[in-house]
């Protein structure tokens, strides 16, 4: 390994112990999630690596030389075996003789299944080619930041043969393909020494005949770049130094949760898109410096950086000197429509008669002096992994302009990939979005049976969701076990009690933080109880009304004002009860609450309804089941007003139903699920009750 500082090196991990007993493409893949693990060694998703096999043939039983490389998707950090392509190196030798030229060189994606080893399903990638025909056991190919500041520099080649020698070579912009694998063997095949190369505004190969030689070799090159790119850097200040102020990390955050929704709802027209914010201090750094408004609209180099981030980022019209949030915000629509205009142009600009149509036309990426990063896509990982790689971009453009001059891609080579038929192609066989992809959800009472059942309900359809409840710990109980099956980026949890206004304000600020705004208010928080009138105490009304009157109130009041900022409608719904139309024995302060809650309701349907706001009402009755409510005091007074225990209370609830069904929370949750889905996108001011049938409380 190359002498590096100590600091901030990528460090060997590889154990000769736990490599020993693994046959090569075992060790394949614990090379790539080695190297895959470390994000200066390459982004999500990016690069992939390969290794060239004796294997046993499944016909025949010969043996034959398999290239296991990484197949089309996933990630090397985190891939498994199933993660490979496997394919006979006789057959991909032998598709040269098919080849036609560069102009046709996406015809021979075509050709890579017929190459296929042992029936195996993972699509083989594009890259394949820039695998196959490099002449050495073992390929490396990894977008390391300090190799793309070094390959995305006007002077890439000399600088690479400044930092390299004869060690490394350098190929000028290809796009990723055919042609670029024979440009790979040919260099490889002429100089024998060479240990890898840099691809112009791409990234690095590295190869070597062993598994664990080409990893040292990829970790000494990004070492040996960084190094050099830290020697000739330092003293210097990154981008020019400060420019502007950045922001305290509370503003930061309060500003953001101003700016998310209004953004969302100017580019959720067509699709709803899910935010993210990120103010790591690389992209502060970026935001407040000299050099942000030259470089921020040269874009990203790397193709991988811009097929996610778009080639340029939109800059929010904010100074932190002087802050002006109602100016700034005043300013993003038109802000907006120009990104839009510009985008079409270089759409329009740079077509080809079979270019696929133009695609959404809004910015992904919104950078905002002195206080971070916003990011928008269809879904919350998305969104985040794109503001992942334009931190990489950053970092890019960091190390480039510090030692030369920075470049982005040539317009029209950056449009062919990213409209590039196979690229098309990819996308057109993902999963169609699920009914709530892109919407966000916060329900009140979240960590309780029919808030939880109702959040599962919603995410399994492809929602985020935001767990409020007063119980914090519960919520953040119930969040964890969601984040399992549904992952991280999908839900979170908030403390919050429904009766305090700052609370209820503070909860929706975090929703708009998080996931960008909301789209889906499900007032939910509840208690009940249960007494003569006689004996109700003025405490015990009070607290009915608190939470199931006034807390609706407010969590609506709130949930109205950022619909309206977002402007793309919404819907909201309040689970009422039966007992909201129906009088029940010993329950007044509970019944009356519900009654008012449903009337404020059918305000709020009346009121929202030129906004695209819909409120609607479902009434649960006798949930048992997974409802803390009836694990309490409530259980024990209406055991006694009928006098019986939980299981003859809900045996008697289920005889006394019309239809003779016990009713469960997930019942209710199908109930709620209908009116935030766009199928009931035409009712408003409804009640829905599911109480397995119960002739007092039909509405009339
Ligand atoms: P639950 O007790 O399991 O859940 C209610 C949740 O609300 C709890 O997690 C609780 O911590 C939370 N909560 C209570 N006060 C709050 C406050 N001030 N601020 C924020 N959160 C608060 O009960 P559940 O059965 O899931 O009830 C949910 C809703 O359904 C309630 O409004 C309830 O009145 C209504 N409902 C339930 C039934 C039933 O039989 N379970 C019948 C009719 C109506």
């Amino acid at each position: 390994m190359v002498a590096t500082p100590a600091g901030n090196r990528l460090e060997n991990l590889w154990d000769d112990a736990k490599a020993a007993s693994m046959s090569e493409s075992e060790k394949l893949l614990y090379r790539s999630n080695l190297l895959g693990s470390d994000k200066r060694v390459t982004n999500y998703g990016g690069g992939n690596t390969s290794a060239k096999v004796m294997e046993t043939d499944p016909l025949g039983g010969g043996q034959a030389e398999v290239l296991w490389v990484k197949g089309s998707g996933g990630d090397i950090g985190s891939m498994k075996m199933d993660g490979f392509s496997t394919l006979y190196m006789d057959k991909l030798r032998a598709l040269k003789g098919l080849y036609r030229g560069v102009a046709f060189e996406d015809e021979m994606v075509g050709y890579l299944p017929h190459c296929t080893f042992n029936l195996n399903p993972r699509a083989a990638s594009i890259d394949t080619p820039l695998h196959a025909y490099v002449p050495k056991k073992h390929v490396d190919h990894v977008h390391s930041d300090a190799i793309i500041a070094i390959a995305a520099s006007v002077n890439s080649k000399e600088l690479t043969a400044e930092i390299f020698g004869d060690e490394i070579g350098w190929l000028p912009w290809k796009k990723p393909g055919y042609e670029l694998g024979l440009w790979l063997e040919k260099l490889a095949t002429e100089n024998p020494g060479m240990r890898g190369a840099v691809l112009e505004s791409h990234g690095l190969f590295t190869w070597a005949d062993d598994a664990k030689d080409c990893y040292l070799t990829t970790l000494e090159i990004i070492n040996k770049a960084a190094t050099w790119l830290e020697v000739k850097s330092a003293g210097k200040p990154a981008f020019g130094g400060a420019k502007v102020p950045t922001l305290p990390a509370d503003e930061r955050r309060a500003i953001a949760a101003r700016l998310m929704p209004v953004i969302r709802g100017l580019i959720s027209k067509e699709r709803h898109k899910i935010g993210h914010f990120d103010d790591q201090d690389a992209v502060l750094e970026f935001v407040a410096s000299q050099d942000f408004a030259r470089l921020a609209p040269l874009g990203t180099s790397c193709p991988d950086h811009f097929l996610r981030t778009k080639i340029r980022p939109q800059v929010v019209d904010f100074d932190p000197a002087n802050p002006d949030l109602d100016k700034t915000i005043a300013s993003l629509p038109a802000a907006a429509e120009a990104y839009r205009a510009d985008y079409t142009a270089y759409y329009e600009r740079c077509k080809k008669p079979d270019s696929p149509a133009l695609r959404d036309p809004n910015a992904v990426v919104w950078l905002v002096p002195g206080v971070g990063m916003i990011t928008f896509a269809l879904d919350r990982a998305t969104a985040r992994i794109s503001g992942e790689f334009y931190v990489n971009a950053i970092n890019v453009m960091r190390g480039s302009s510090a030692v030369s001059t920075y470049q982005g891609l040539p317009e029209q080579e950056a449009f062919d990939i990213e409209y590039w038929l196979l690229e098309e192609a990819k996308l057109a066989r993902m999963p169609k979005p699920k009914a709530l992809a892109g919407r966000v959800a916060l329900v009140t009472g979240g960590a309780g049976g029919i808030g939880s059942a109702t959040a599962e309900r919603l995410l399994r359809d492809g929602a985020c969701v935001v767990l409020a409840d007063i119980d914090a710990a519960a919520a953040a109980d119930v969040a964890a076990g969601m984040a399992k099956v549904f992952g991280q980026d999908a839900v979170r949890s908030v403390a919050m009690n429904v009766t305090v206004e700052s609370d209820v304000a503070e909860a929706f600020a975090f929703a708009a933080l998080e996931f960008g705004g909301v789209d889906i208010l499900v007032s939910n928080a509840g208690i009940a109880s249960s007494a003569p009138i006689e004996e109700t105490s003025l405490a015990l009304w009070n607290k009915n009304m608190d939470i199931l009157s006034t807390g609706y109130f407010l969590v609506s009041r709130e949930a109205f004002k950022l619909l309206r900022q977002q402007g793309i409608g919404g819907s909201v719904v309040f689970v009422a009860s039966k007992n909201g139309l129906a009088a029940s024995p010993n329950a007044a302060a509970y019944c009356t609450a519900k009654a008012a809650e449903i009337h404020l309701a059918r305000c709020l349907a009346l009121e929202g309804a030129e906004a695209g706001i819909r409120v609607n009402v479902v009434n649960p009755d006798a949930v048992l089941r997974g409802s803390k409510i009836w694990s309490g005091e409530w259980l024990d007074q209406r055991a006694s007003t009928y006098q019986t225990d939980k299981e003859g209370l809900e045996e008697m609830y289920r005889s006394r139903s019309m239809l003779k069904r016990s009713v469960l929370p997930e019942d209710i949750a199908e109930g709620i699920w209908f009116f935030v889905s766009d199928l009931s996108a035409k009712s408003t001011g409804n009640i829905l009750n599911v109480d397995a049938g119960n002739v007092q409380a039909f509405t009339r």
